[in-house]
């Protein structure tokens, strides 16, 4: 497993006092977009807490502040680990980073949509993301919607997510030129065995021709 937090001390208090700063922003049921600061670094708009590196989102806010401190020296030996190489960086000169709330919304695809214009836009004002997404790489002006969200982000949803972003699937073969509409995304995965927890477990799906997989079993967006 990870090890726990930076072996400094003074770190190691730092740490647990931004763990439970942030504790205290969390609320339930709710997808937070959060930002992480460099206090390191001076802020381009003038924030005393140093300049954004980093845009995320999560459906449990306290875990993932948790989870980026203790990994985060582990991770930062391996490449591409962009954003832990910063915290160990920040830890390194005897600071910590700082994590804000910046938008609170309701469901899994929101929450998407929220992380991606939060990016661009922090992207046009000027600051380096360590986020590595295609999506964020435009530092376009242009508000993102919930069909721009790219299919990879959107197989992983539970059926329960998906459900209440009103996406669903339709089956279209090629094959023998089998095409549903949108099907009711409850009745299918209840009457599949084993149960599909995410939508990309409706890819075991196959059509009376044999066909099976992504390209039979299509993500509709409305
Ligand atoms: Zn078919």
């Amino acid at each position: 497993m990870g090890q726990r937090y930076h072996p400094n001390r003074d770190i190691r208090r730092r740490v647990q006092e931004e763990i439970a700063r942030t504790r205290e922003m969390a609320r339930k049921d709710e997808w937070v977009t959060y930002i992480m600061r460099d206090p390191t670094e001076r802020d381009p708009l003038g924030s005393a807490d140093g300049a954004i590196f980093y845009v995320g989102q999560t459906r449990d806010f306290p875990s993932r502040v948790v989870r980026r401190f203790s990994y985060a020296e582990e991770y930062a030996r391996r490449p591409r680990k962009l954003t832990d190489k910063r915290v160990v960086q920040i830890w390194r000169k005897g600071s910590c980073p700082r994590f804000e709330v910046v938008e609170r919304v309701a469901t899994h695809l929101q929450s998407l949509v929220s992380e991606t214009n939060h990016a661009n836009r922090l992207i046009a004002q000027g600051y380096r993301l360590t986020n590595q997404w295609k999506e964020h790489r435009g530092a376009t002006t242009m508000e993102v919607t919930r069909t721009d969200v790219p299919p990879d982000r959107i197989w992983p949803f539970t059926i329960a997510d998906a459900v209440a972003d009103e996406i669903t699937v339709e089956l279209v073969c090629t094959e023998c030129e089998v095409a549903t509409g949108p099907l009711d995304l409850l009745a299918l995965s209840e009457a599949m065995e084993p149960k599909p927890k995410t939508l990309a477990d409706l890819k075991r799906l196959t059509c009376r021709c044999g066909k099976t997989g992504g390209r039979y079993v299509k993500l509709s967006v409305p």
